[in-house]
């Protein structure tokens, strides 16, 4: 058997091979050395190269797991490393010569144990086997089970012999890396290799369709020892490092582990071999999450299916996004509505953008990833295409703000005809509604092949100002210009074979779509271990307060959305999904932290919950809005509500993303989604930001008139399973969950929110105005970036109408009757929450009917009007609500502080109308009011009928005891 450390120690780049060994003088604690240690403290180690995640050259440096446990026991023991790097045979024979102190990284063997002392293994890792999932060999339990597949391996590893000798078909490759590319490319069926290396390598490549499958069925062969090993003569060190060793704490250990672990399954935030200058880093991290916009319907390159996202572009962006590290939102969507967004600066950057000279004026092209063929489809046997002109007289079918649509239409006029997806044009070539599509290659091809258009072929290829070709970019927003520039070091740095192997899964030969997703489930035998080991049973937390997606029931049960989801999941697989109470959504992530619960059900990925939990394919998207009340404008980007109060439930994904997108904001964190409602309503806040299900779920529920959608922030709630992410097998587990839900069960899950009806639940009819009209427009939004702009207005037009109508009195543009009736008992009902004194004061025209029967009703009509104009000058805070009661009657509600201080107020107002006369008709009409008022701070049984009852009773005696004067009531006297 050869050494099984051989596997980590070859040396897999040629520089390796012209270096006996490299000195690296990292020293691990302080980069200066203390001069008060003496020399014996420094000691020299030996590491392998090329041994990810464990230990490998970063930059100038080492770095992995092995090295961060080297770090650890010298802050322990106080001893320095030297590292001495380089290909395991020259490591270990420097070792053999008395040239290195000690060695790292190295499996017990007893022919060893002769020289050398080793410590306890601070990691057993396991080699197993890993398939590309695009096509799974099912499970390898046995070595029968290995029989009949081509299986690869590194070249003169520990366990080649075993395999031949059990006549299993072997093909040795010189590197993991040359490994892993041989089952991307279908050149062998599995591999073998070490979990974590493996894992590590296949993602740091872009395969990321290559998964572990179990370990390998080597037997004893399986694990391998990690260990420090000290030469015999030098027991001494051994002790201090093995003690080192041993004081770090297990958690630590866990601790360091999973960092390493993520690092190589989850972000890669730079590849080795790229780096960005330091200011392009700056904009990056001053920049924060990026959207990207992706069409949904532009297969292969962007498109859904299943509710994921996929395609060849997809594939560069995630590229892209792994070598820079850039952060990237998805937002799909039809081309046309994104491309408003690009325009409108609501997407940072736009996915397969063709460059042309209208486009340079909003934006900056990255190089192209991709070009495409333009061709002509068409079921028409006699067409012969000889350029454009040649399809006069047929109908033509194109996308809608194709880079060509001008060309086209300019040739053929009427003839043309622009659909805004692809796939309705292919529709209509199949009805023979049009005679002829243009469209790129591989797009057109998807579209007949997936519809099974019969007939088709292409007639010939478009050709514009000598391209042939559509240039696929990523069109970046002037306004985000640098990041053009850091796109294309990424595109560069994309490797040929990278790009081949990308190409080939979406274009190529044997390309096809990932099948669609079934709803049958196959656990491993490990995931079945798993489930046998923890009794079938998963404990879970939800958020109380978030239906119609998630929340408890009457009788405190889970239910929504959510719920329904686990439920199919405990059908289909016996699990057992035990819900862990918690009080409110922070508590529930505190209890996935503290792994008081294993999964979240329903949740956004965030990077700072990505440190604690995983997250599987998310599986339903929710609109992500802004609320306001219904008489604000509407926002084309949430940056208008600069410097304003917006409200977000603390702990909610967005936060993190509001906060760095959008500074200006006045962000403030509200405890749940009831109270950023209150608040809302109340004046005070600006906006709300919130899912549309969970809006429209309030506004039916709470009867929320007074409240509207008034934007759209272009990043929607992307909402997985997260699972505790020190558990692999768990997620395995619930991603294949997640994974077996079909189109028809994502469908009827959207209905849980999309189906949401706004019900009459309040008497007065022009309420029920109001609320129909905000069900109105919450529908609308589903469609809302149909027609972005245009919507907008019409929007904001129909609303506005609606909003005056309904709550303004016509003469004075005071509030109405409806407006003081909402009013009056959201004031009150805020002064008793807050217990804070409410004022409500009912203003009578004195003797007005003879003023009507002096100088007419239009004279009495004028009279109003400055009644309630010198009443908007004095009662113009924030707190001051006014409303034309009835005929001559008015009602000013506020809450206040200084009773006294109301009091003042009223009666300079009712001075003022008493100096000062109306003129009309040259007649000089002197006016007085009386006015009574009720105070007082609500207590939890008062009613704000009793406030006005004893208000009314107060100008009741104003006017008794001679008008023109305030009486003022205390609910408490
Ligand atoms: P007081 O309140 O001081 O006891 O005497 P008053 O004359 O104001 O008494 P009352 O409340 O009975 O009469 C209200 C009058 O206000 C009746 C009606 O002619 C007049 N009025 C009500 N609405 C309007 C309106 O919209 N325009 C005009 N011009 N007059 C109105
Ligand atoms: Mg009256
Ligand atoms: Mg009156």
């Amino acid at each position: 058997m050869l050494d099984r450390s051989t596997l980590d120690c070859r040396s897999y780049l040629p520089v390796w091979l012209t270096l006996a060994y490299i000195f690296l003088s990292c020293l691990a604690s302080p980069a200066i050395a203390d001069t008060r240690e003496n020399d014996d403290d420094i000691i020299s180690i030996g590491i392998t190269v090329e041994n990810k995640p464990y230990s490998f050259i970063e930059g100038r440096t080492v770095s992995g797991f092995s090295i961060d446990l080297l770090r650890e026991i010298s802050a322990n023991n106080g001893l320095k490393f030297t590292y001495r790097i380089g290909p395991w045979p020259e490591v270990y024979s420097a070792l053999q010569q008395g040239h290195l102190d000690a060695i790292d990284g190295i499996s017990y063997r007893e022919d060893k144990a002769n020289d050398l002392l080793f410590t306890d293994p601070y990691y057993v890792r396991q080699t197993v086997v890993m398939q590309d999932s695009d096509n799974p060999v099912g499970a390898i339990d046995s070595l029968e089970d290995l029989k009949n597949l081509r299986v690869g391996i590194v070249e003169d590893i520990y366990y080649r012999s075993l395999l031949v000798d059990n006549g299993i078909s072997t093909t040795s490759y010189g590197s993991l890396a040359d490994l892993v590319r041989a089952l991307a490319f279908g050149w062998v069926d599995v591999i073998i290799g070490p979990s974590l290396t493996l894992e590590f390598t296949a993602n740091e490549a872009g395969f990321r369709f290559l998964k572990v499958i179990g370990p390998a069925p080597l037997g004893p062969l399986t694990d391998e020892d990690l260990r420090i090993a000290v030469p015999k003569t030098n027991p001494g060190l051994f002790e201090r490092i093995n003690d080192g060793l041993n004081a770090i704490p297990q958690q630590r250990k866990a601790e360091l582990l999973r960092r390493w672990q993520e690092f190589g399954g989850v972000s890669l935030s730079e590849a080795p071999d790229f780096r960005l200058n330091p200011e392009a880093r700056r904009f990056l991290r001053e920049l924060g999450p990026i959207r990207v916009g992706l069409m949904k319907d532009y297969a292969p390159f962007s498109f859904k299916d299943g509710g994921k996202l996929q395609g060849l572009t997809v594939d560069v962006l995630n590229r892209v996004s792994d070598l820079t590290g850039i952060q990237v939102i998805p937002v799909a969507g039809q081309w046309s509505e994104l491309y408003s967004m690009l325009k409108g600066g609501e997407i940072d950057v736009l996915a397969n953008m063709s460059e042309n000279q209208e486009r340079l004026a909003f934006t900056r092209f990255t190089e192209p990833y991709y070009n495409i063929p333009n061709v002509v489809f068409s079921r028409d046997d006699s067409l012969e295409f000889k350029g454009l002109a040649s399809l006069r007289g047929r109908t033509v079918a194109l996308g809608a703000d194709i880079y060509y649509e001008e060309q086209v239409v300019q040739a053929l006029g009427n003839d043309a005809r622009v659909y805004s997806t692809q796939e309705a044009m292919f529709q209509a070539l199949e009805h023979g509604d049009v005679d002829v599509v243009l469209a790129s290659l591989p797009n057109g091809n998807f579209w007949v092949r997936e519809q099974a258009i019969p007939d088709v072929r292409i007639v010939g290829e478009l050709n514009f100002d000598g391209h042939s070709g559509e240039d696929l970019r990523f069109g970046v927003a002037l306004s985000r210009a640098p990041l053009a520039g850091i796109f294309n070091r990424a595109l560069e740095a994309i490797s040929p074979t990278e790009r081949r192997i990308i190409e080939d899964r979406w274009l190529g030969a044997s390309a096809s779509l990932e099948p669609h997703q079934q709803n049958e489930l196959a656990f491993s035998p490990i995931e079945k271990g798993w489930l046998e080991k923890h009794g079938s049973q998963i404990t879970y937390c939800i958020d109380n307060d978030w239906k119609p997606l998630e929340g408890l029931d009457d009788s405190g049960r889970h239910t929504g959305l959510s719920a329904e989801v686990l439920r199919l999941f405990s059908e289909r697989s016996d699990i057992r999904f035990i819900r862990v109470p918690t009080e409110s959504w922070p508590e529930a992530l505190e209890a996935a932290r503290t792994r008081k619960c294993d999964l979240l059900s329903l949740a956004m990925k965030t990077p700072e919950r990505s440190q604690f939990m995983s997250f599987t394919e998310p599986y339903v998207e929710v609109p992500n809005i802004v609320l306001g009340r219904i008489e604000s404008p509407f926002i084309e980007s949430v940056s208008e509500l600069r410097g304003k109060p917006v409200g977000v439930v603390a702990g909610y994904a967005f936060l993190e993303l509001l906060r760095n997108r959008y500074p200006g904001l006045e962000l403030r964190e509200v405890s749940d989604e009831n109270e950023g409602l209150r608040l809302l309503q109340g004046g005070e806040l600006s906006g709300y930001v919130t899912t549309l299900a969970t809006a429209s779920y309030h506004i039916q529920n709470l009867g929320l008139a007074d409240l509207k959608v008034i934007g759209r922030i272009p990043a929607d709630w992307s909402l997985s399973v997260a699972v505790r992410n020190d558990d692999p097998i768990l997620l395995g587990i619930l991603e294949k969950l997640v994974a077996s839900l079909g189109p028809a069960e994502r469908n009827r899950l959207e209905g849980y929110w999309r189906d949401i009806r706004i019900e009459q639940s309040v008497d007065y009819s022009i309420l029920w105005q109001i609320l129909a009209g905000v069900g109105f427009l919450a529908a609308l939004l589903i469609y809302w970036n149909r027609k972005l702009g245009r919507l907008n207005r019409e929007l904001e037009q129909a609303n506005a109408t609606l909003a005056r109508l309904s709550v303004t009195d016509d003469l004075t543009q005071l509030g109405n009757r409806s407006y003081f009736d909402l009013e009056f008992r959201k004031g009150f009902q805020w002064c008793q929450r807050h217990s804070t004194g409410y004022a409500v004061a009912m203003v009578d025209a004195d003797l007005f009917k003879q003023i009507n029967d002096t100088y007419g009703h239009e004279a009495g009509d004028a009279c109003l009007i400055r009644l309630a104009d010198t009443m908007r000058a004095h009662f113009r805070r924030e707190t001051d609500r006014l409303s034309r009661f009835g005929g001559e009657e008015f009602v000013i509600c506020t809450s206040y502080q200084d009773r006294e201080d109301t009091i003042k107020r009223l009666n300079d107002f009712r001075k003022t109308i008493e100096d000062t006369p109306v003129f009309f008709n040259g007649h000089e009409i002197h006016v007085t009011v009386s006015i009574g008022l009720a105070t007082g701070i609500p207590e939890p049984d008062d009613t704000a009928a009793e406030f006005l009852r004893l208000a009314d009773q107060a100008l009741y005696a104003a006017k008794e005891n001679g008008r023109n004067r305030l009486e003022v009531r205390a609910v408490r006297e």
